[in-house]
């Protein structure tokens, strides 16, 4: 979005585009201007030079025409002319006329009685212009002065007369004796002097042109000749032409070879008022305009130059703003891209430096909060350690590198015991100064100098990622750990004992996805807490895999309601009798694809949901309904029933027991209840609390799985138990482990010392028994007496079961000695 915005391609070329558009637009109408002042005043100044002109042409016509007629009156006057006149002498008459005409270089000089009959002549022609003589003769006549005034305008004076196709100015004159004895008359032929003169003086060109029948043509012209059938305008052809027309009408453009030319059209009158002569008075306007071309092309090279200086100004002008933005522009695309580390430097100022500057706290605003966040998102608040989602994003990383090299890493999850304990009894506060101390102790002394990652995943569970670490290298740093925590921690007077169960999975050993590596070792955690085995690796044996126990956990709350949970039952024997007293009650997930799911499955998920207390009541109840039918059977055996922490801590157990006993109407010293140590050590004084209430209500108290705790004695035997359970990793390794043995035999000892009966478990052979019974053991409970089995099947096996005879088994010396 911001990109499309700060197009600065775009923006640049918009910029000069603009500008330089602008430019042109001004100078293109300035140049119209000018170039149409130009011509405007060119015609203005054409037009007055022509009207000039044609003043000017007429005031040389005039002159003319008073030159002659002057000349005229001299001859007319002339005391020997009229005595030559009167006495008839014509030849006097004739020298005259030559002599006069001679001097004002007249075409033609005649003389004429008042009846207009020739009487002398200087050209054999003269009888041609005889009636032009008599013409103006007449008009002068008639245009004599009236009370001493001249006509205003003797239209004479410009008079040509067309004589045999040539132009002529004539005069004639009164010879008076003093009455009229005859006409004086004189013609002056227009020719190119005129036209020069008049070129001279008016800077025009000039042409002539006169009738000759329909067609007008020029008789003669200033331009060369070449051009004359080109110089006629329609006003001179058009005839006649009002004279008194206002020259504006008479103008006109000629479009010649030459160029164009303005012309005017004068004409001139005729004899008899006719028209039949017209000067064309012509300027060439591309002479006039010239002058003007010199300024044009200045002009022209002036808005070049313009163009170019504001095109590149324009164009730098654009870079100057173009160029940072556009670096702004990236800056603003790498922000966008996550890029938060590229420092924003401009040198523009202005607004340009205001919005780098902006950008730049934008981009150190987010580089912090960015910070901040993956700090929250990848860091334990509490312990400042990687939190969960920094410890599988390493462990990914790791798995990845390691599958580059092909070598195996390590994962460590461990979960401290008893801790909720610690924050319930001593405050949440307490329990978060102590976690720090964990953490604290796991990083400089556990892992000093490992090369390992620690984390804190959730409350008191911990991780660390052993990078190039396989399973046995895996165990030495479990063991320090462990190690690590035997110290006692000492937090204000307080003196915390803390232990830990501790997973361990390798990659890619138990799998190469992070969270199943997770996941596995969580349940391998909850083994060794639940078997008090400190660490314990992972095998598929634990759990066939951990997305099925994800699943499970989630269809475990319909199994209840689906009656998909199944009562097993497992003998446990006299050892003094043989003789079968009781039997342990182990629950079965029937489930409907997985087929029987064994407890350790499932058990532990439903301890951490909470689920196990609804799972206990349905095996107290169907518990309390086989001791009835046992009962009803007539024969006398206990039950026992596990217990888990979260049902110790149940308040209104006893009584949802006592009352589930009632309804099945059975006695509750059948019912053993099997309870862990650690089950009690969580939260000892709630549990003794319970437990007293337990067995004052008569069930039998028996402490399950007893010796992988830490029991402390001063509790037992504070506790209302029965009977010790010794668990089954002694029995079952007591043959070939002396040390075992030794510890069997102790606990018997000290069982019998606190007046407690004891259970071995996990008795899985003939051997087993033989000592046991040796050692003074009370019952016995394993596959060699009988796997457990459904409850249905136990009365009818229990019918068919013979005690085996173990008198031929050879104990060792050294276990005999034991006895
Ligand atoms: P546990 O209470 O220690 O139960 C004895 C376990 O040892 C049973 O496993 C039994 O099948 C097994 N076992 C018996 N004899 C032998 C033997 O000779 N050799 C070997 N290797 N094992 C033997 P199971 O049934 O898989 O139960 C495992 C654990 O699940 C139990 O340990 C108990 O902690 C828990 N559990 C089972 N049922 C329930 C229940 O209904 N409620 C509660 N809270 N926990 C239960
Ligand atoms: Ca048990
Ligand atoms: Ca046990």
């Amino acid at each position: 979005m911001l990109s499309g915005f700060l197009n600065t391609q775009r923006l640049q070329t918009r910029i000069v585009g603009t500008f330089l558009g602008l430019l042109l637009l001004i100078q293109a109408v300035s140049y119209w201007f000018v170039q149409r002042s130009v011509e405007d005043h060119t015609r203005t100044v054409v037009r007055s030079e022509l009207v000039t002109g044609e003043r000017v042409f007429k005031r040389l016509l005039e002159q003319n025409h008073d030159q002659l007629k002057q000349a005229t009156e001299v001859l007319a006057a002339d005391f020997g002319f009229r005595a030559a006149i009167a006495s008839g002498d014509a030849e006097t008459v004739q020298s005259a006329l030559e002599n006069h005409g001679d001097r004002i270089q007249a075409s033609l000089a005649l003389f004429a009685d008042p009846s207009f009959k020739l009487k002398g002549a200087t050209s054999d022609e003269a009888t041609r212009f005889l009636t032009a003589v008599r013409n103006h003769a007449q008009s002068a006549q008639s245009s004599e002065p009236v009370d001493g005034q001249a006509a205003e305008v003797d239209e004479r004076r410009y008079q040509i007369d067309l004589i045999d196709g040539q132009p002529y100015q004539i005069v004639a004159v009164p010879v008076r004796a003093p009455a009229l004895i005859g006409w004086v008359g004189m013609a002056f032929r227009l020719d190119t002097r005129l036209l020069l003169d008049m070129q001279q003086l008016s800077g025009l060109e000039v042409a002539l042109a006169h009738r000759q029948g329909a067609k007008t043509q020029v008789a003669m012209a200033t331009v060369p000749a070449g051009l004359w059938p080109s110089l006629l305008p329609d006003a001179a052809v058009a005839a006649p032409i009002d004279k008194a027309s206002a020259p504006s009408s008479r103008l006109t453009d000629l479009e010649t070879d030459e160029g164009t030319y303005s012309a005017l059209v004068v004409p001139l009158t005729g004899s008899e008022g006719r028209s039949d002569a017209t000067v064309v008075l012509l300027r060439s306007v591309d002479q006039a305009m010239s002058t003007y071309h010199q300024l044009q092309r200045t002009l022209l090279i002036l808005t070049g130059l313009g163009l170019l200086a504001f095109g590149i100004g324009s164009v730098v002008t654009a870079r100057r703003i173009t160029t940072p933005l556009r670096r702004l522009s990236n800056a603003a695309r790498r922000l966008g891209s996550g890029e938060y580390g590229v420092t924003l430097t401009t040198r523009a100022s202005g607004e340009i430096g205001e919005l780098a500057q902006s950008l730049e706290s934008m981009r150190q605003a987010i580089q912090h909060r960015e910070v901040e966040i993956r700090r929250l998102a990848f860091q334990d608040a509490l312990t400042d350690l990687p939190n969960r989602e920094q410890f599988r994003h390493d462990l990914r990383k790791s798995i990845g590198h390691n599958a580059a090299s092909g070598t195996p890493c390590a994962i460590l999850l461990m979960d401290m015991d008893r801790f909720k304990h610690v924050n319930d009894v001593l405050g949440h506060r307490f329990g978060d100064r102590l976690l720090r101390a964990v953490a604290e102790r796991l990083r400089q002394e556990a892992l000093q100098g490992q090369h390992a990652v620690l984390a804190r995943l959730s409350g008191d569970e911990f991780a660390v990622l052993l990078p190039n670490a396989d399973a046995s290298a895996a165990a030495p740093v479990a063991q320090r750990i462990h190690q690590v925590l035997e110290r006692p921690f000492v937090l204000d007077d307080h003196n915390v004992d803390l232990s830990a169960g501790i997973g361990v999975t390798t990659c890619p050993e138990h799998g190469t996805d992070a969270d199943l590596l997770l996941s596995r070792a969580e349940v391998a955690m909850y083994v060794a807490k639940e078997r008090q085995a400190g660490t314990v690796v992972y095998h598929a044996g634990l759990d066939s895999s951990s997305e099925e126990s994800l699943t499970l956990l989630s269809e475990l709350r319909q199994a209840v309601e689906h009656n998909q949970l199944r009562l097993f039952l497992q003998p446990k024997v006299c050892l003094r009798s043989s003789q079968i007293i009781g039997a342990e009650a182990l629950v079965r997930w029937q489930h409907p694809t997985r087929g029987m799911v064994p407890p350790m499955r499932f058990i532990p998920f439903a301890e951490q949901t909470g689920f196990i207390r609804a799972l206990t009541m349905w095996i107290l109840g169907e518990v309390a309904a086989m001791a009835r039918q046992v009962a009803d059977e007539g024969q006398h055996l206990k039950i026992a029933v596990n217990l888990s922490t979260r049902d110790l801590m149940d308040q209104d157990l006893p009584s949802k027991v006592e009352a589930i006993l009632q309804r099945h109407q059975v006695d509750p010293t059948l019912i053993v209840l099997e309870i862990t140590e650690s089950a009690i050590m969580d939260d000892p004084q709630r549990a003794l609390q319970t437990l007293n209430r337990l067995h004052s209500l008569g069930l039998k108290l028996s402490i399950d799985d007893f010796g992988t705790g830490y029991s402390s004695l001063a509790y037992l035997k504070r506790l209302p138990v029965d009977e010790l359970k010794i668990d089954r990793s002694f029995v079952m390794n007591m043959e070939t482990d002396l040390q075992d043995a030794k510890i069997v035999h102790s606990t018997i000892e000290l069982a019998h010392n606190l007046g407690l009966s004891v259970v071995a478990e996990g008795v899985e052979g003939a051997k087993h028994w033989k000592l046991l019974a040796g050692l003074g053991c009370d019952e016995a409970q394993g596959y060699f007496i009988a796997k457990p089995m459904p409850a249905a099947d136990f009365l009818p096996w229990l019918k068919d079961w013979h005690a085996p005879d173990t008198t031929q088994e050879e104990l060792g010396t050294a276990f005999a000695a034991l006895t």
